[in-house]
């Protein structure tokens, strides 16, 4: 069957282009050695600097964010380091997957996918830590898995009260640019991000920012590298250049996405989302289902996980979803597959978008033979209206 309209691509990233970002990127490929590229490229790293709020240079790789979290890695750690983790989610525990898959050794803080990290448990394993053997903690600020955002700031308070040395490292794959972020001022030393998400771009890109104290760590880390190596990454950025071919168009996109944010103004971004998410947990609450996350000061402003009721398959909503109205969801991940669906509310997307998800999620729910309380489309509809 031809479906009329555009796709609701509803998932917590890759999220909607702009079309902007769409013809920007569709600009024929220029020389990346000459002057265009390189006021170009210049522009964009102080643009993401700003939005990371860092003074330091940042570097851009031609990789999706995974390739980033192996640079935040490889580029300050040597091998057999020990590293504290705390276990949010699915993106957590592939965080903690990749350092072992380098021999480093992760000491997990177990969660329980429905809470942040806790600061108060992390500042109680680096206080034990007397002999300082941890030498990095990795934390994701939005779990993309359940919809759950962690402190950084109480973390890095956690981490200066047990008066640790080690470097705070921050996975931002799915918050930048949609949720408030500091680098510099919360006190972070590497902080990962990605381009499919609050930066409104295709996948392909992916960001460190860096500290001054992980460039410390940089000098005598020995973990191999090459690609992800800041050395030549920021030597060449110094210069507008990068060390290897760029992926030049999402580059052009990336430009058109700052401009974007930057004209909407990062704080009403974070509004906005902050907006979205509340309308969306006054539909859920409204429905009578219960969103994954437990602690409202926690609360995503970028997804809303939606916990299944018993007896019902969250991927046969979602396909009952794509196939009647065109809207793609996202699956509970790993041990939340089936019980799970994901509501995405980031990037480019308005109060109509947000209306028109919700209204598409209300009647998946009331076809697949969920009883839900038809007034949560309106619950978000009052929000949407009255803030
Ligand atoms: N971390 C988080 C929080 C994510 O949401 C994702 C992807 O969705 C990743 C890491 C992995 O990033 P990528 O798929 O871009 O490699």
């Amino acid at each position: 069957m031809t479906i009329s309209g555009r796709h609701f691509l509803q998932i917590p990233g890759p999220s909607n282009v702009p079309d902007s970002v769409l013809h920007a990127i569709s600009m024929p490929t220029i020389d990346h050695r000459g002057p265009a590229f390189k006021e170009l490229f210049s522009h964009v790293l102080t643009g993401m600097a700003d939005v990371f709020g860092t003074s330091n240079q940042v570097v851009i790789y031609p990789a999706t964010g995974t390739g980033a979290w192996e640079a935040a890695l490889v580029n300050t750690l040597n091998p057999g380091d020990e590293i504290l983790c705390f276990e949010t989610g699915h993106f957590s525990s592939l965080w903690k997957t990749m350092a072992e898959k380098w021999g480093l050794k992760p000491t997990v803080i177990a969660g329980d996918w429905r809470t942040g990290a806790d600061p108060q448990k992390i500042g109680e394993a680096l206080a034990a830590d007397t002999d300082h053997r941890f030498k990095a903690v990795c934390v994701v600020h939005n779990e993309t898995s359940t919809g759950v955002t962690s402190r950084i700031p109480e973390i890095r308070a956690a981490i200066d009260a047990a008066d640790h040395p080690a470097l705070f490292m921050v996975d931002t794959i799915s918050s930048l640019g949609s949720v408030d972020y500091r680098h510099d001022e919360w006190g972070v030393d590497v902080t990962v991000s990605g381009s499919q998400k609050g930066l409104m771009l295709p996948p392909g890109l992916s960001f460190n920012a860096v500290s001054d104290k992980a460039l410390e760590a940089h000098e005598t880390s020995t973990l191999p590298k090459s690609v992800w190596n800041w050395t030549e990454m920021l030597a060449a950025g110094r210069n507008g250049m990068t060390p290897y071919t760029p992926n030049t168009n999402i580059l052009y996109g990336l430009k058109e996405s700052l401009r974007l944010l930057n004209e909407e103004g990062l704080d009403n971004v974070f509004a906005r989302h902050i907006r979205f998410g509340e309308a969306t947990r006054a539909a859920v609450e409204a429905w009578g289902l219960e969103v994954l996350c437990t602690n409202e000061s926690e609360y995503s402003p970028v997804l809303t996980a939606v916990v299944m009721p018993e007896g019902h398959d969250a991927d046969e909503l979602r396909k009952i979803i794509l196939d009647r109205f065109d809207m793609s969801l996202g699956a509970g991940l790993s041990k939340l597959q089936g019980t799970v669906f994901r509501i995405g509310h980031l990037g480019d997307l308005n109060d109509l978008t947000l209306a028109g998800t919700l209204a598409g999620v209300q009647m998946g729910l009331q076809l697949a033979g969920v009883k839900v309380d038809p007034a949560g489309l309106g619950a978000a509809l009052d929000i949407l209206r009255e803030s």
